[in-house]
């Protein structure tokens, strides 16, 4: 059996269409088109090459964006004032501090002071506070997390009930995704690092999202036959006969996957471009907030 593709690219497009038309709804109404400011703090080329996709993003859909650089020495007050001034500005409705920030910087002080009615990320404490907790509602949900359920819920996954594993624990990824499959009453289990039989814990999964950061991790024979298999992971490996000299891959094993797995995500081409969307997603949520809709 060979697994079912999930097209996170033509997922992505739909809901950026409907973005779009959310937007071109709320001008005809009279206001202002929502708008993205990003703050990018020194030069780390992946996080350039992110923003600079989130823009070209926004300019499709109508979202007006605002792009704020600073050079990787600003101080901690200098990232904070920043912030401030974006959270007291009626034109910016979402902030998105692009992480990692240089060493040296307390990412948890730069997003707390974020206003929680314009944390598009979805990553301030109060935001991730309530997605932890039964039956409180975070103002917005972490974009790439949320890029996961839908692709699920899109390809009509059942996720009541299902057996869901999550391979990592990070802050950005595997513990809000894990968060969001106990929302949906999923039966979750988190594997890290220092989780024994790891490959054992995934066989036993309905719904495998992996997000560790390794290369092919996730073979065949770590998937139960007919699994729903979500890889979140982008990792670069050399490869002499691409242009670049590189290609990117996922944390699952795809090839050999593909033949074990019910559904299954590509890289690139399946979570990546979700994320983008629901920032999007996000962004005009937190101007109809602003416009008091
Ligand atoms: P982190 O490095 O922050 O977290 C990795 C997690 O994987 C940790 O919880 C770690 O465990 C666990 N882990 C690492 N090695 C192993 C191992 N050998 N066995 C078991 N668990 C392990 O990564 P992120 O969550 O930020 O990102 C994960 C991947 O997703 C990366 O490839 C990243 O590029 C990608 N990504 C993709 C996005 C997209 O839009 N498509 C967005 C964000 C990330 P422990 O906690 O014990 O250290």
């Amino acid at each position: 059996m060979t697994a079912k593709t999930i097209d996170g690219r033509a997922i992505a497009k739909e809901v950026r269409a409907a973005v779009a038309a959310d937007v071109a709804a709320m001008v005809a109404e009279g206001h202002k088109p929502p708008g993205l400011a990003t703050v990018l703090v020194g030069e780390n080329p992946a996080s350039q090459v992110y923003v600079r996709m989130k823009h070209k993003a926004c300019e499709k859909a109508g979202i007006t964006s605002f792009q704020h650089t600073l050079p990787a020495t600003a101080t901690q007050e200098e990232v904070e004032a920043m912030v401030k001034e974006l959270n007291a500005n009626p034109e910016v409705h979402g902030i998105l501090v692009q992480l990692p920030l240089p060493n040296g910087l307390d990412d948890e002080r730069v997003l707390n002071s974020i206003s929680i009615d314009k944390d598009v990320d979805g990553f301030h404490p109060i935001n991730i506070g309530r997605l932890a907790q039964k039956g409180r509602e975070p103002q917005f949900i972490p974009c790439t997390p949320h890029g996961c359920i839908h692709l699920l819920k899109t390809s009509g996954i059942e996720l009541e009930g299902a057996n869901a594993v999550v391979l990592g624990r990070s802050n950005i990824v595997g513990m809000p995704v894990a968060l969001l499959l106990v929302e949906e009453n999923a039966t979750v289990t988190i594997c890290h690092s220092r989780t024994r039989n790891l490959a054992e814990k995934c066989r036993e999964a309905d719904i495998l999202i992996a997000a560790v950061g390794r290369p092919e991790m996730v073979k065949a024979d770590w998937i139960k036959p007919g699994a729903a298999v979500i890889d979140v992971g982008v990792n670069r490996i050399d490869d002499p006969t691409a242009e670049r000299g590189y290609r990117l891959v996922g944390d699952v094993a795809y090839d050999e996957a593909n033949e074990v797995a019910g559904y299954l995500t590509p890289v690139p081409g399946g979570v990546g471009p979700m994320t983008i969307a629901m920032l999007l997603r996000n962004t005009v949520r937190a101007a109809k907030i602003a416009y008091g809709g």
